[in-house]
């Protein structure tokens, strides 16, 4: 990464603390507070980085703020979807909205 997108990755992990009120995505099972339990969150793909999904969907759409969550060490898998399912497509076009918006 360059330091630019480190920069903008920083900025928008402070932009998803807000969003989640400081707290795990599935805080209901976990109960991790990222803040009051003093835990450093992880960014979590929804649309996993890898070298295929990179060649079929692009860094635009895979690095896009809306393809993040936070969560704990624990709850970081939970965030994955499959683009290949209904949900994942959903996700991505979503994204790709989004981007067209922009
Ligand atoms: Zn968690």
């Amino acid at each position: 990464m360059t330091f630019d997108e480190k920069e903008k990755a920083q900025e928008n992990k402070q932009l998803l603390l807000i969003k989640q009120n400081g707290k795990c995505l599935y805080f209901k099972e976990c109960h991790t507070d990222f803040v009051k339990d003093n835990i450093y969150p992880e960014a979590a793909h929804i649309i996993i980085d890898s070298k295929v999904n990179i060649r079929k969907y692009g860094y635009e759409i895979l690095r896009h703020p809306l393809n993040f969550v936070l969560t704990c060490k624990n709850c970081n898998s939970k965030a994955i979807l499959n683009p290949e399912t209904q949900s994942g497509k959903n996700h991505i076009q979503m994204i790709k909205d989004a981007i067209a918006e922009e």
